[in-house]
């Protein structure tokens, strides 16, 4: 006979632990990187390339093995973030990106998930592929325009003119994406003032809830490096360092009219779509890293994946271990990811997690700081002051 009493304890002391065992898991992000562009734009040094579709799909094939092979570690992990960046995601036909969400909630916990970005390439989508994205589960995008000005997106060797985004943005909103986010660079060559506020009254028209706006730097090994680097013969025609902070200034102080909030060094959004992905970097949360050359951050340890696509295919669950964090590089990691936040960092944050006082650590270096007037204590806050974060890179170096 059954004991309806004892069947009903039996369920409530499986369900708690259930609970428990849920509670326990660690929360993380999960970045999954696809290395293919239609073709290299001439400032990129990402880990990108042309490729075909064989080339294409052996290494879905190969993305697919390595994410398999965290069935057993990442049991006690729960995803909140899920981010597919590139390289151009968007080079890839929404069947093909449903695989590979497939494979990821074999691997990985996905219940959870509230975030899921997806970047795309203006030049590379349709309504109907974007609707597909949204059927695999994608309820963020982060479209690359980069510039309004079509002779500077063809200078920066984009394969989409401003038209194409425009149609772009408005197929995104079509297919039903609420939040999506717009990347805008400054600083290009040749470009005025005038040229940058033109840019951004556009990008604002386009109404994103999200805007990523970053200066144009010139990165050794690229074609523009040639032209634009040290003793390059187009050098003289990047806007001079004045120039670029009146653009920095000009994009904080139009944004925030339009409504944005600044909520990191280079990104603004809309009260309530700050990216959840990226804010899990900068408070120092764990993530996966999946994909040809991308790193992770599991247990203190930060691995990556090998950088060479041949071998990636060949190998894909062969990983570098880089770093093991050790405390001081963690407290550092913390503040100089932490401070990049408008927000800051909270102290007993801090000591919570480093069972340290923070004024033992790092008492001297604000009172360094403070009366530079780049950084701000107030209360439980440390937080850079507009000055500070306009200043980031020589704070951060104290904290180092
Ligand atoms: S589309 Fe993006 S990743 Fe690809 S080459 Fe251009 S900037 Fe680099």
């Amino acid at each position: 006979m059954k004991c309806p009493k004892r069947h009903s304890w039996l369920f409530s002391s499986l369900t708690t632990m259930i609970d428990l065992m849920i509670m326990e898991k660690k929360h993380c992000g999960i970045y999954v990187h696809i290395p293919f562009c239609k073709q290299k734009c001439r400032y990129c040094d990402f880990l990108s390339a042309p490729g075909d579709s064989k080339c294409i799909r052996e290494y879905v094939s190969a993305l697919k093995n390595e994410i398999r092979g965290y069935k057993d570690s990442a049991a006690d992990r729960v995803a909140d973030t899920v981010y597919f960046g590139g390289g151009t995601p968007s080079i890839l036909e929404p069947e093909t990106v449903e695989e590979i969400v497939e494979a990821l909630g074999e691997s990985f916990d996905l219940n959870s998930v509230e975030e899921f970005t997806f970047e795309v390439n203006p030049g590379t989508v349709t309504y109907q592929k974007l609707k597909g994205y949204k059927a695999a589960g994608i309820n963020r995008l982060s479209v690359g325009v980069q510039s309004a000005d079509d002779e500077k997106l063809k200078l920066l060797g984009r394969i989409h003119s401003f038209k194409e985004a425009v149609e772009c943005v408005e197929a995104v909103k079509e297919a039903g994406f609420i939040n999506f986010s717009l990347d805008l660079i400054s600083a290009l060559p040749g470009q005025s003032i005038k040229d940058c506020e033109r840019d951004l009254e556009k990008i604002i028209g386009l109404e994103p809830k999200h805007i990523s706006s970053y200066s144009l730097i010139i990165e050794p090994g690229t074609p523009f490096f040639k032209d634009y680097g040290e003793g390059g013969e187009k050098r003289r025609d990047l806007p001079d360092e004045e120039t670029d902070r009146k653009m920095y200034a000009l994009t904080k102080e139009m944004l925030k009219s339009a409504g944005y909030d600044r909520y990191e060094i280079s990104n603004y959004a809309k009260p309530g779509f700050f990216s959840r992905h990226n804010s899990a970097y900068w408070t120092g949360k764990e993530y996966f890293g999946l994909g040809l050359g991308a790193s992770s951050l599991i247990d203190n340890v930060r691995y990556s994946n090998v950088r060479d696509l041949k071998e990636y295919i060949k190998d894909p669950k062969e990983h570098v271990i880089e770093e093991r964090l050790d405390k001081a590089a963690l407290m550092a990691e913390f503040m100089i990811l932490g401070l990049r936040m408008v927000r800051g960092i909270s102290k007993k944050e801090f000591e919570r997690r480093f069972k340290t006082g923070f004024d033992e650590v790092y008492g001297k270096v604000l009172k360094k700081l403070k009366p530079a007037g780049v950084i701000i204590e107030e209360d439980d806050t440390v937080r850079l002051t507009d000055y500070g974060l306009d200043v980031s890179n020589s704070v951060f170096e104290e904290f180092l």
